[in-house]
């Protein structure tokens, strides 16, 4: 199908002398034309991160900076496309380490992530950020059982679902202050920020 060129073309004119790969990975035959060979699809959103990526480079300075986050700190926060971290901060590039996740939960994934913060890295306190609104606040452990019956396999991991958003970062700084394996835990805070006023709350 010749309107299928047009979307495999950009993916290897771009590196040049290579065969054509269906990276899509379906065989086009002139008679049985596929549902999506109709439509020329709009670019990935990813494409679009390549080229703006080019212009970040023209602007970009190497600010001479180790690893280790000048401000000596890890920020855990859910994934939530509202909150802008550095934004809502004011931290700028380098000071923290920044773990996100569904809920900003603190799973052993995240105390991982926090042990080597805290003892290849250097970071010393840890700000917990959940969120109003969040996504997980509607979810169950059903989620689990329904992923179970759609797919075979019961996911290792726990949803980490919350019905009381203060309890839960209460929950999460408890998890951090407890584990066994962090070297520093008295500074150790618990937010809400609102994504309608952009305020952060305290949780004590
Ligand atoms: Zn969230």
């Amino acid at each position: 199908m010749l309107h299928h060129t047009g979307r495999i073309r950009p993916l290897h004119t771009h590196h040049g002398g290579r065969n054509p790969i269906s990276v899509i990975g379906m065989t086009v035959t002139p008679d049985r034309p596929t549902p999506t060979a109709a439509a020329d699809p709009a670019p990935s959103i990813i494409d679009r991160f390549i080229e703006s990526n080019r212009a970040y480079a023209v602007d970009f300075r190497d600010g001479g900076m180790d690893a280790r986050p000048v401000q000596k700190v890890t920020v855990v926060a859910c994934m939530d496309a509202r909150l802008d971290l550095f934004a809502a901060l004011g931290l700028e590039l380098g000071d923290a380490h920044v773990i996100r996740n569904a809920g900003g939960v603190v799973t052993d994934d995240t105390i991982r992530s926090l042990t080597i913060s805290q003892r290849a890295l250097g970071t010393r306190s840890i700000a917990l950020i959940h969120h109003t609104g969040c996504g997980l606040l509607g979810l169950t452990e059903d989620f689990r059982r329904e992923l179970e019956l759609e797919v075979g396999q019961r996911p290792q991991w726990a949803v980490e679902s919350f019905v009381d958003l203060d309890g839960d970062v209460r929950q999460s700084m408890q998890r951090v202050r407890t584990s066994p394996f962090l070297l520093h835990t008295d500074d150790v805070r618990g937010f809400v920020f609102d994504v309608h006023t952009g305020l952060l709350r305290e949780i004590h």
